[in-house]
């Protein structure tokens, strides 16, 4: 059991499709109440309060003494609300918190459906992919960070980022936890398992549609565009549209940012002496390139170039790196 697994729920695998039975506006209608709120609050700070052996549950008087109800009837009817879908009795007629009790508990307690926080801009250290220029700034608005250039008037990437990490991260340190929140994100979706409802995520490579650049408020702009300009390379840019059908959590992003994980480019530039980590994804350094080998099937290759050693993955549409290379370009 891993330090963010609570107590209390155990087994009940079930496989399958989702149970459509349950409809959601019940659901919703029953957190409309401040006694039942109360208890799902007791529920959760019962959890992180019990030590690794003992079980958090409580018994009904402890959870009335924990809500505002002034009366235990009343509060029997309130509890009852709650039974079986946000909390569930054991054997021994005390509460715990269900899967969806859990979820629901932690996204109030972290304000994800009260708090919305906007942002200072933030000057970013990294340079700006479009013209090189050390005027990128982020900005935040209502769970949205914005990263965009001063001097070109681009905006590199626009993403959201829960008020939980607005709130607890220091203003100095926001920037990077912003990065490593959107990377496992990224790396996850690129592993095929969506980061919201963890269901199956489908990649597809293509080529970018303009007009739809931006899905679910989740956006990057192409950080390599560019460098391919200026080297009189094609407009046309491959992107990767991840999709999950489940939850309907979508997201485009360059070819290149869904291969920053794969062990051939950690190996690399690790034995270059980089952390690939400490790239940015809004700048993942000028060295990558990107080529569309082929449409037919799709092919894209996505280079990176360290010291003169030169690090090649084939990408094929469904995101699978086919192929490696590594190939040396130094002066002899
Ligand atoms: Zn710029
Ligand atoms: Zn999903």
């Amino acid at each position: 059991m891993s330090a963010n697994d609570a107590p209390g729920d155990s087994g009940d695998a079930v496989a399958g499709e989702p149970d459509h039975d349950a409809d959601p506006t019940d659901a919703f209608a029953v957190l409309g109440n401040e006694v039942r709120m109360a208890a799902l609050r007791a529920l959760l700070a019962a959890e992180r309060e019990a030590s690794p052996d003992a079980d958090a549950a409580l018994t009904f008087s402890e959870l009335f003494e924990a809500t505002p109800a002034d009366e235990t009837a009343g509060f029997a009817y309130h509890l009852r609300q709650l039974t079986d879908r946000f909390c569930r009795q054991t054997d021994d007629e005390r509460y715990v918190l269900t899967y969806a009790g859990r979820e629901v508990a932690r996204a109030i307690r972290a304000g994800t459906y009260t708090d919305s926080v906007d942002v200072d801009p933030i000057p970013v250290d990294d340079p700006c992919p479009f013209c090189g220029a050390a005027d990128l700034v982020a900005r935040g608005t209502d769970n949205y960070v914005a990263i965009g250039c001063e001097a070109c008037d681009r905006p590199t990437l626009t993403l959201p980022f829960p008020p939980g990490g607005h709130r607890g991260h220091a203003r100095e340190n926001l920037l990077e936890a912003f990065d490593r929140h959107h990377r496992h994100r990224l790396a996850l979706l690129a592993d095929g398992v969506c980061p919201e409802c963890s269901a199956p995520a489908e990649a597809r490579v293509g080529y970018r549609d303009d007009e739809t650049t931006v899905d679910g408020g989740e956006s990057w702009a192409d950080a390599t565009e560019a460098q391919d300009a200026a080297a009189g390379g094609v407009p046309r840019r491959p992107q990767v549209a991840f999709d999950c059908e489940h939850c309907g959590c979508q997201l485009r992003s360059p070819v290149t940012l869904s291969v920053l994980e794969h062990p051939a480019v950690v190996a690399f530039y690790h034995r270059h002496g980089v952390d690939v980590r400490d790239r940015p994804l809004w700048n993942v350094g000028e060295e990558w390139r990107e080529q569309v080998v082929s449409e037919e099937p799709w092919c894209v290759r996505v280079s990176t170039r360290l010291d003169g050693d030169v690090l090649s993955l084939f990408v094929a549409e469904n995101l699978e790196v086919v192929e490696t290379r590594e190939s040396s370009v130094k002066a002899s």
